[in-house]
């Protein structure tokens, strides 16, 4: 009989030997991918406590699927069950359109204040990558989820508010803008850019990291990503002080050594440092972010370690996180048993890190790696594999688990 994961005031987690995790299987491919991604968790928490353990898995309406069952794409029983049980999982939901919810992901986030998307990019030998030297890839990205592009406030152009807006600001500001723009707003504030940054340096001080990056562009937007940047440092200096360094005390206190259990705070601006991922990606480890420059960070960087189907993610607040492939549901390919089901398989392996079943998310990345290097891939990889067997999602599923308990 399973049990539900419960949670501390500190944020550390109780989590029986058989807890019941939600998950919601997805729409299009997400049948496919969500069989795989089981099978390989089930067998990895086998495979590492020997019996011991084992998840409950308990499915939830949402999505097609769930709106077909209960005519709703995003029930509220759906949401308290993931807020209940701490920790839930689910695969690509088909965003309904014209139907009044711009995406149920965001849907998801915003309700349940999931207000870190959490996505590490690690590159997993021997995927296909355009980088050189892809060993060197090893960060994740923690991008603000409840703001900026997220708030989703904006005007259409030619609309009497965003006439309304436009001169507003010139009578306000001195603004001269074309009467006919079409505005979107872009709030960032404090209490949610101190909360996020704080979760990615708890992190480089939990994964012994060595430095955590704030990415802005507050050369030209001060008072937004200007302000993430000074907020960021705040929250370092509030709640940290013993823990983190700035690059200034690195430089005046300590001769540019970096002092022993201390975390590097820096920061830099956006488009640099999407010159720097790519030039000197080992300089990196954990990089904090609002919204937008993190969603395409965040893309950017899955494609140098093997794209999207290889890039796992989770969306994680105080109360309760959610585990999720990173990529939609590829309509073209629902029920082939064809796409590749690493960036669930993944996420299934954060979620075992986030509760603290870390010997099983090893297993579940030496699986993946071991496949991929005995040549046993989705067509996706394939493709630009040399010498590689295209096998379904299904067999590639197999060839995992087969991997996990014999290496
Ligand atoms: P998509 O990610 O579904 O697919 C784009 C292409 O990427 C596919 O045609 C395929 O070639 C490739 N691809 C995606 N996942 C793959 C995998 N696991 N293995 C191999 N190849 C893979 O993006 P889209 O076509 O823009 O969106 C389709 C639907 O998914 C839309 O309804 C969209 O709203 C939804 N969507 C959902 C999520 C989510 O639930 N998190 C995210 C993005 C898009």
């Amino acid at each position: 009989m399973g049990e539900k994961i419960t949670q501390n005031s500190d944020n550390s987690l109780n989590v029986p030997d058989h807890p019941i995790i939600p998950f919601i299987e997805g729409d299009g491919i997400g049948p496919d991918i969500w069989k795989a991604t089981k099978r390989v968790i089930d067998s990895a928490v086998e495979t590492a406590y020997g019996g011991k353990r084992g998840i409950d898995w308990l499915e939830v309406n949402a999505g097609e699927k769930g709106f077909e069952r209960t005519g709703e794409w995003l029930p509220d029983e759906t949401l308290s069950s993931i807020e209940e049980h701490v920790a839930a999982i689910k695969g690509p939901m088909t965003t309904p359109v014209g139907k009044g919810i711009r995406s149920l992901n965001v849907a998801i986030r915003q309700r349940l204040d999931l207000y870190a998307c959490v996505r590490p990019v690690r590159y997993i030998e021997p995927v296909p990558s355009p980088m050189s030297h892809p060993q060197k890839v090893d960060m994740v990205v923690f991008r603000e989820n409840t703001e900026d592009l997220y708030a989703g406030i904006e005007f259409e152009a030619g609309t009497e508010a965003a006439k309304g807006l436009i001169r507003y600001l010139k009578e306000q500001m001195g603004a001269s803008l074309d009467p006919e723009s079409g505005i979107g707003i872009k709030p960032i504030s404090a209490r949610n850019t101190k909360r996020l940054v704080a979760r990615a340096i708890q992190y480089a001080i939990d994964h012994s990291l060595p430095s955590v990056t704030l990415m802005h562009k507050g050369n030209i937007m001060k008072f937004t990503e200007g302000a993430f940047r000074t907020w960021g440092y705040e929250a370092a200096r509030e709640q940290f002080p013993d823990q983190t360094i700035s690059e200034d005390e690195l430089w005046d206190e300590y001769d540019g050594v970096q002092p022993e259990g201390k975390v590097l705070i820096k920061d830099r601006i956006a488009d640099m440092l999407f010159q720097q991922v790519l030039l000197r990606p080992d300089e990196y480890h954990v990089i904090a972010t609002p919204n937008l420059n993190g969603d395409y960070l965040s893309d950017a960087l899955a494609a140098q370690v093997g794209g999207l189907g290889m890039a796992p993610g989770a969306n994680i607040g105080d109360r309760c996180a959610v585990f999720e492939a990173t990529h939609g549901t590829a309509p073209k390919y629902a029920g082939l048993d064809k796409v590749n089901p690493s960036s669930l398989i993944l996420s299934g392996a954060m979620m075992l890190d986030f509760m603290n079943w870390g010997e099983a998310a090893t297993l579940v990345r030496g699986g993946i790696s071991a496949a991929i290097k005995a040549g046993r891939v989705t067509y996706d990889l394939a493709r630009q594999m040399p010498g590689a067997t295209e096998v379904k999602c299904s067999e590639y599923g197999d060839a995992i688990i087969e991997k996990m308990k014999t290496t």
